[in-house]
């Protein structure tokens, strides 16, 4: 009952970033390298089962971050450069990659090598992350060969597609496809929810026994949201996704929209975002169960699951570990009371 979870993410430990310095200087070989990772993986994990999630992921440690990881995997882009130099952070400030023609991902994503690893470390249930088609243009720019980017998304269907049987072959049962509130900067981009049930749905075409779980995400890079931070316009749309559930942000919105969801989606689960990974204020167990409740005052107990917001990439990891250990021990708080 309630079943606990996360985004995706987790909190990369100091060490973990002074590796990596090294790494880029060039201090690493490649059995360095593996073995970092390695661990860095497993205290993530570590870090999840200690916390008491019923549900983990690997903590995407191995990603450089959410889909610019992605970047060296694909062809037919060129560096475009970063919008914006000066100033405060933010996603402008990040290289543009540009389409030089068809674009591919011909290795893969990944993502089965990061399962194959994760599901030898735990013997917890593991939910493997993939950001969507949308968000896989999140850093592109259509310059050449694309007209638009809905018409780029669609590019990348077949390797998700291709990533996503693999999975499902390797034993994996929980995938979930990421897709942004608004890709990137490109507020002259108007997908539709539409637009992102309709390739969701290509997606995992032909793959069975998987629990589908479809992010809508206002955006976390460096805690940045990017997005108008309202779900109304998804519905009833979104439902043509055949995702078994949706996760939601609803911890950095004070729960707002949440006595919408028995008009939006009672047939599906809700994986309720009630941590909000964008402040540095830590929920308390208490301030979780109260949000529990009001979940519980709109959404079936049998279709709710309770998540951090978005991923917890960009929150430190001291901060990050209090937080899941809350969440979790909040949700237990409500579950004695049912
Ligand atoms: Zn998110």
């Amino acid at each position: 009952m309630l079943p606990t979870t996360v985004v995706g993410s987790y909190a990369h430990p100091s060490w973990f970033y002074a590796a990596k310095e090294l790494m880029e200087a060039g201090r690493f070989g490649p059995v360095d390298v593996e073995e970092t990772f390695d661990d860095a993986v497993d205290r993530a994990i570590l870090d999840q089962e200690e916390a008491g999630l019923d549900v983990i992921s690997d903590g995407e440690m191995r990603r450089a971050s959410f889909v610019w990881a992605f970047a060296s995997r694909m062809t037919g882009l060129r560096d475009g450069g970063a919008p914006r130099k000066m100033g405060p952070m933010s996603l402008d400030m990040r290289n543009v990659q540009e389409t030089t023609g068809p674009v591919g991902v011909p290795n893969g994503m990944g993502a089965v090598e990061e399962f194959a690893y994760a599901s030898t470390r735990t013997t917890k249930p593991i939910k493997i992350p993939l950001p969507g088609p949308f968000a896989l243009t999140t850093f592109i720019r259509p310059v050449d060969y694309y007209t638009d980017r809905t018409h780029l998304a669609e590019a990348f269907v077949p390797a998700l597609n291709h990533e996503i049987r693999q999975l499902a072959a390797a034993g994996c049962k929980w995938i979930q496809l990421d897709e942004p509130a608004t890709p990137g900067y490109a507020a002259n981009d108007p997908h539709t929810a539409a637009d992102i049930a309709r390739l969701f749905n290509a997606c995992i075409d032909g793959v069975t026994g998987v629990h589908f779980s479809l992010h809508i995400c206002f955006g976390s890079f460096r805690k940045l949201p990017y997005a108008k931070k309202t779900y109304a316009r998804y519905f009833p749309d979104l439902l043509e996704a055949r995702a078994d559930q949706f996760v939601l942000e609803y911890g950095t919105r004070e729960m707002a929209e949440i006595e919408q969801w028995m008009s939006w989606a009672p047939d599906r689960e809700l994986g309720a975002g009630i941590i909000d990974i964008r402040t540095h204020y830590c929920e308390t167990p208490d301030d979780v169960a109260e949000r529990v409740r009001k979940c519980l005052d709109h959404v079936p107990a049998d279709k709710l699951f309770l998540t951090t917001d978005c991923g917890l990439r960009y929150v430190h990891r001291t901060l990050a570990r209090q937080k899941i250990t809350n969440l979790v021990a909040g949700v237990q708080q409500v579950r004695e009371t049912l």
